[in-house]
């Protein structure tokens, strides 16, 4: 868990950062306000922090991080509230993200947690339904608060009490006029364009990463892994295979103490092999051909070039 030097004591909150305009925005509202939070992104394979480190460092933000994977994966593999379209459990992730920043706060005798949510932007975790949903899976609610839509929030959800008397925004909907008027006010000109969402709302990787769960897979860099390559599920065994020379590198360098495979005598696919299956192994073997377009029918050289040493 992050934890505050003696030279951070002036934090009084903690403001969970995406690099998004909304996220910028209300950081910089709560300055206006006088309050000095924390930035912080916490990250995971599935949303990494490269893009909200580079808008942060851009806007002369420092930004802290935080990896997460470890707790996520439990409220992956079963979400309270359930997916979105794919496997992204949006209210549970929401509640998480939140309570994660409540540890912090608690621990370090901190005032309230930020966060960019404007009011009934998105489905799912922004209506009022999902925010009381959320609410519902918080360490402690009274500490949050949405600077961009907290006075129509007032009186609806419970209300961080040291903010009863300043006056937040009311921005509500998709609409970004507004945060396009503050982002000139805050000189504000760099910000991440907004997105549908994490890797999780995509159908082909959230495919791979419900095969992994499935086999109780729990070290991170598969998850990692499964964005740049091939993800073949054998009757008791995975494989991951790459799809180019840049899929390869990745493979080889996430490998640890893999059994890791390559064509050799000509262009082919760096393979991971993951379980102890001879059948298995003879079939990612094929695979492996398969996918070199080599003649299966003539001999090949397939080499080991990692061993789990
Ligand atoms: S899109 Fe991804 S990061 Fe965003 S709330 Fe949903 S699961 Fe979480």
């Amino acid at each position: 868990m992050i934890q505050l030097n003696k030279t951070d004591n002036s934090f009084d909150g903690i403001h969970l950062f995406s690099g998004g305009l909304d996220s910028l925005i209300s950081y910089f509202v709560l300055k206006d306000l006088g309050f000095n939070p924390l930035p912080i992104y916490f990250e995971t394979p599935f949303f990494s922090s490269e893009k909200a480190k580079d808008i942060a460092e851009k806007n002369g933000i420092k930004l802290s991080v935080e990896n997460v994977f470890n707790d996520y994966l439990s409220i992956l593999k079963k979400p309270v509230y359930g997916y979105g379209k794919n496997l992204n459990p949006c209210i549970d992730c929401k509640a998480f993200m939140i309570n994660k920043a409540i540890d912090i706060a608690i621990k370090e005798g901190l005032k309230y947690v930020s966060t960019g949510e404007v009011f009934n932007q998105r489905p799912m975790s922004q209506t009022f339904q999902g925010m009381k949903k959320i609410e519902k899976l918080l360490k402690r609610k009274d500490l949050l608060v949405r600077p961009l839509s907290g006075e129509i929030l007032k009186g609806k959800l419970e209300t961080n009490t040291i903010f009863k008397d300043k006056k937040l925004l009311s921005i509500e909907g998709r609409k970004r006029e507004i945060q396009f008027k503050l982002a000139k006010k805050y000189n504000i000109k760099y910000f991440s364009s907004p997105s549908g969402g994490c890797l999780l709302t995509y159908k082909e990787y959230s495919e791979k990463i419900r095969i992994l769960l499935d086999s109780n897979i729990k070290d991170e860099r598969y998850f990692k892994m499964v964005k740049h390559c091939r993800l073949i599920k054998f009757n008791n065994s995975l494989a991951f295979i790459g799809r180019d020379k840049e899929d390869n590198e990745v493979l080889i360098s996430l490998s640890k103490r893999d059994n890791v495979y390559q064509i050799t005598d000509r262009k082919g696919p760096v393979g991971i092999f993951l379980g102890d299956d001879e059948k298995d192994f003879q079939n990612f073997l094929k695979k492996m051909l398969f996918y070199s377009k080599r003649d299966t029918t003539l001999p090949h050289l397939i080499e080991k070039i990692g061993d789990g040493a």
